[in-house]
C-alpha cells in the first residue's frame, strides 16, 4: 500500500494514472499534479471513482514542489513531466526525503546533450538522505535496460554486442506528428548519431548509418543508428560490451518533414526575437503540431522494441533477442493513449510498484539495470507489455 505523486499530465502521465488507478492494492492513494490542472482533472474524471486527487504545480519551482510534497506526503514522486524538470524535482525530493523515479534523463533547455552526469552527481546526496532515485524507467530507457540486465543474469556470462532496436510500425494518419513531446522528440532525432565501440564513442552524422531490419509481426523497416541515453549507463554497468548501438525506424515521409523543419530553422533551440518577444522556434513548432496525446484514436499498427544481443555463455557464442510488441489500438482502448505513451507509462508504474514493495529500494541514484530484473520482468507480462525471447537466431547485425 503506497501513496504516489505523479507529476506531468501528458500522454505518459495519462497512462501512469490509469495503470496505477487499476492497482489499488499497490497504489492506495494517487495524486496527479501538473502545470495545467485542468488536464489532470480531465484524466481524473475519466478514471472516476475519486481514485485520483489533482493539483497544480510548476515543476521548475523547487519551493512550490516542496510545499506540494510536504502537504501530500507521498512515498514516491513519479516524474513524467519533461526532462527539463528532472533536477528541480530531484532537489525537492532531497529536501523532503522522498523517493524519485523518472523516464528520461535531465536536459538543459539550451543544449541537447543526453548525458546522465547531472543526475549521477546527486548520488551521494541521495545516499546521505537515505532515499532512492530510479532513473530512466520508461521503455527506452527502461525496459531495454532491464532486458539487458535480464540477459546478463540468465543467458550470458559476457555480453559483447548489444543492439537496441526500436520500431514504430504504426500509422496515425497525420502527415507529420511525433509520438511523444515534439520538442524532446525532434531534439533527440536530429542530433548527431553516436554509438559505443571498443571502449570509445564513435560519432556519426545524423541518420548516416541505416539498414532494413526485420521486426516480428511488422516486417522489414529501414532502421537508423541514433544516440539514445541508455547506452551511456549500459556500457558503464556492463563493461564487457564491445559495441552498443541504438536503432530506430523512420519512414521517408517523416524524414523529409524533419529535414525541411531543420532547413528552415524551426528545430532551433536558441531563442529568437519575434515581434518584440523572445520565442524558441522548436517550442513554437510544438504549439502547431498535433498533440501526441490525441493521436491514439485512429492509430493502427504496433510498436516492436527489443534488444538483440551477442555474447558468450559457458564458453560458447550465442545470440539472444528479447522484445515486446504493443498494438496502438489496444493501448488506446485501455487508457485513451497511444502505444508510445503506453510503453512508457506501464514501466514507470511497475518501477514505482517495485519501490513500494521494497524490491527496488536502496539509498542512492540508480539506473534501472542496477536492480534485480526478475520481478520487473514478471510484472511486464501481467500488466500489458508481455515479452518474447528467441535464442540463437540470425540477428541481422
Ligand atoms: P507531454 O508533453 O505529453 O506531457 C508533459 C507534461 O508535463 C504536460 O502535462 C506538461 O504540462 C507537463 N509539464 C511540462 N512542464 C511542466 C512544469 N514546468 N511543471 C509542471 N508540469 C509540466 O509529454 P509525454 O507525456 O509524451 O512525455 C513525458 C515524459 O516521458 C518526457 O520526459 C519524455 O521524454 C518521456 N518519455 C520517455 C520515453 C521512454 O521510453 N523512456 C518514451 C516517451 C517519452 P502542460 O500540459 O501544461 O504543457
Amino acid at each position: 500500500m503506497g501513496k504516489v505523486l505523479i507529476i506531468g499530465a501528458g500522454g505518459v502521465g495519462t497512462v501512469v494514472a490509469h495503470k496505477m488507478a487499476s492497482l489499488p492494492e499497490v497504489f492506495s492513494e494517487i495524486m496527479l499534479a501538473s502545470r495545467t490542472k485542468s488536464k489532470c482533472d480531465a484524466i481524473a474524471n475519466k478514471i472516476g471513482n475519486n481514485r485520483i486527487q489533482t493539483a497544480q504545480v510548476d515543476a521548475d519551482n523547487v519551493p512550490e514542489l516542496v510545499e506540494l510534497i510536504n502537504s501530500y506526503q507521498p512515498d514516491i514522486v513519479v516524474n513524467v513531466a519533461l526532462p527539463y524538470q528532472d533536477l528541480t524535482i530531484m532537489d525537492a525530493c532531497l529536501e523532503t526525503k522522498t523517493a524519485y523515479l523518472d523516464t528520461a534523463n535531465y536536459e538543459p533547455l539550451d543544449e541537447a546533450k543526453y548525458e546522465y552526469k547531472w543526475q549521477w552527481a546527486y548520488k551521494e546526496r541521495f545516499e546521505e538522505a537515505g532515499i532512492t532515485a530510479i532513473l530512466g524507467c520508461g521503455f527506452d530507457p527502461g525496459v531495454t535496460s532491464i532486458y539487458t540486465a535480464y540477459a546478463a543474469k540468465h543467458h550470458f556470462d559476457e555480453i559483447q554486442y548489444l543492439d537496441i532496436v526500436d520500431c514504430n510500425g504504426g500509422d496515425h494518419g497525420k502527415a507529420f506528428a511525433t509520438n511523444f513531446n515534439p520538442e524532446i522528440n525532434i531534439r533527440e532525432v536530429t542530433q548527431k548519431g553516436k554509438y559505443w565501440e571498443n571502449g570509445q564513442w564513435v560519432e556519426t552524422e545524423p541518420h548516416e548509418i541505416h539498414k532494413p531490419l526485420n521486426y516480428p509481426n511488422i516486417g522489414d523497416r529501414e532502421s537508423y543508428v541514433i544516440y539514445h541515453e541508455e547506452l551511456e549507463s549500459l556500457v558503464k554497468n556492463f563493461p564487457s560490451i564491445k559495441r552498443a548501438r541504438f536503432w530506430m525506424t523512420f519512414g521517408q515521409e517523416y524524414l523529409t518533414h524533419l529535414r525541411v523543419i531543420q532547413n528552415i530553422g524551426m528545430a532551433g533551440i536558441e531563442p529568437i526575437m519575434y515581434e518584440g518577444k523572445e520565442i524558441v522556434p522548436i517550442q513554437f513548432l510544438k504549439a502547431v503540431l498535433p498533440d501526441p496525446g490525441d493521436l491514439g484514436e485512429n492509430y493502427t499498427g504496433e510498436t516492436s522494441i527489443g534488444c538483440r544481443i551477442k555474447g558468450v555463455k559457458d564458453g560458447e557464442e550465442k545470440t539472444y533477442y528479447v522484445y515486446n510488441n504493443c498494438k496502438h489500438q489496444d493501448a488506446f482502448n485501455e487508457t485513451g493513449a497511444q502505444g508510445v505513451s503506453y510503453t512508457t507509462g506501464v514501466p514507470a508504474t511497475i518501477g514505482a510498484m517495485m519501490y513500494l514493495q521494497n524490491i527496488w529500494k536502496k539509498p542512492g541514484v540508480f539506473n534501472v539495470e542496477e536492480f534485480d530484473p526478475d520481478p520487473f520482468m514478471e510484472q511486464l507480462n501481467k500488466l500489458g507489455l508481455p515479452w518474447n525471447e528467441l535464442h540463437n537466431i540470425d540477428l541481422e547485425l
